[in-house]
């Protein structure tokens, strides 16, 4: 039996694996950080026989309530990841497994690797709408890497999309490869309206390092970057410095910064209500984008979410705070859950890499009910 993790976006360590029924791991920190809770694993067993995975640790993890209710995702094949028979005490997260392969993987949620990334990437630019921009290079010495879709004209609104600052929440980059199929669709006429309105400044990962060193929330030095965004720097913060620079020459008409939240069962958004600049016409954009949302897609809902901020209260170092009041623009936080949607629930794959996909198709009508709009 062999656990092992030395691999894109592996996490975890192995404290014991002698028998089936009592193999104990841990979940290693992120880098410079106390920060844990993303895991990647393999297993290799020749036991035909139920396995008992225990992540010791599981109860200091950043948010130890994403544990409850919560299912771990496996896969046999690297594409289809599946939700396993997982349990929580308060301390330890037991993830029971029964195999039907010698080898298998486990993780946190279907993982999005670095080379899903670059082929997202390439195969963007390769369509004559999009260009693929290099901002620089981060502290492991990886591209930070924009996508460029639309012509840039006069009078089009500029629309800027992030996603993974918390490099752990791999669902956000499944949202972006989802929304920009459907931008690049010829045949799509909300995408071919929108790009004669707007063009789409979209990074697809804000934080390249912490996604290949498997981590939650931080990036090669241990900086949250969705903290970092009044004051990033070069040493710190490399990856909200380039994009905040692009950002100022260009310019921000909306900006959707896209995550996962490990404790809510559901998609939602965090607007810019405690921004010293916010207004009844943000009010407004807000409004007609959360209503477009919730018309034409069943996941995503408004009844639940984070406590809205009293006026005057954001965080201003939290990215679509900075980017909203600085803008004076419409700035979302868009977040989608780690276990499932509790409105639409799905008892073999809960929220899932093709969901988030799916959900970022969706976005693009309710982009196309506000973009006469935002300036
Ligand atoms: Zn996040």
């Amino acid at each position: 039996m062999k656990i092992t993790s030395n691999f894109d976006s592996g996490n975890i360590e192995v404290l014991s694996a002698e028998s089936p029924d009592n193999i104990q791991l841990a979940i290693r920190k992120d880098n410079q950080s106390d920060f844990y809770q993303w895991f990647h694993f393999r297993l290799n067993t020749p036991h035909a026989e139920p396995h008992k995975m225990m992540i010791m640790n599981a109860g200091g993890a950043a948010y130890p309530d994403g544990w409850k209710d919560y299912q771990a995702v496996a896969s046999y094949d690297r594409q289809t990841w599946f939700r396993v028979d997982t349990e929580y005490d308060g301390q330890v997260l037991t993830i029971n497994y029964f195999p039907e392969a010698e080898s298998c993987y486990f993780a946190y949620f279907a993982p999005y690797s670095y080379e899903r990334h670059m082929d997202l990437l390439h195969q963007s630019q390769a369509d004559y709408n999009c260009q693929l921009v290099e901002l620089g290079e981060t502290l492991d010495g990886r591209d930070m890497s924009m996508l460029i879709v639309g012509e840039p004209a006069e009078g089009k609104k500029n629309i800027w999309i992030t996603a993974r600052q918390h490099p752990g929440e791999s669902m956000a980059e499944w949202l972006v490869e989802g929304l920009i199929d459907r931008l690049l669709d010829e045949d799509d006429g909300v995408s071919r309206q929108l790009l004669e309105k707007a063009v789409f400044y979209i990074v697809p990962n804000m934080n390249p390092d912490g996604s290949v060193r498997g981590h939650l929330r931080t990036n090669a030095v241990g900086s949250n970057l969705n903290r970092e965004w009044q004051t990033p720097s070069m040493e710190k913060s490399p990856e909200v410095f380039l994009v905040r620079k692009k950002m100022q020459e260009i310019g921000v008409d909306m900006f959707l910064d896209i995550h996962g939240d490990e404790n809510l069962p559901y998609n939602f958004v965090a607007g810019t209500e405690g921004v010293p600049s916010y207004n009844s016409r943000i009010e407004q954009l807000e409004n007609t984008f959360k209503q477009t949302l919730v018309t034409v897609t069943p996941e995503f809902q408004t009844k639940y979410g984070y406590d809205i901020d009293a006026p005057g209260e954001a965080n201003m170092t939290v990215g679509s705070a900075w980017v909203g009041d600085h803008f004076k623009c419409l700035a979302y936080t868009v977040e989608m859950p780690f276990k499932d949607n509790a409105n639409l629930p799905d008892e073999a794959y809960g929220w899932s890499d093709i969901r988030s996909m799916k959900l970022g198709q969706d976005m693009l009508t309710a982009i196309l009910a506000v973009v006469d709009d935002l300036r």
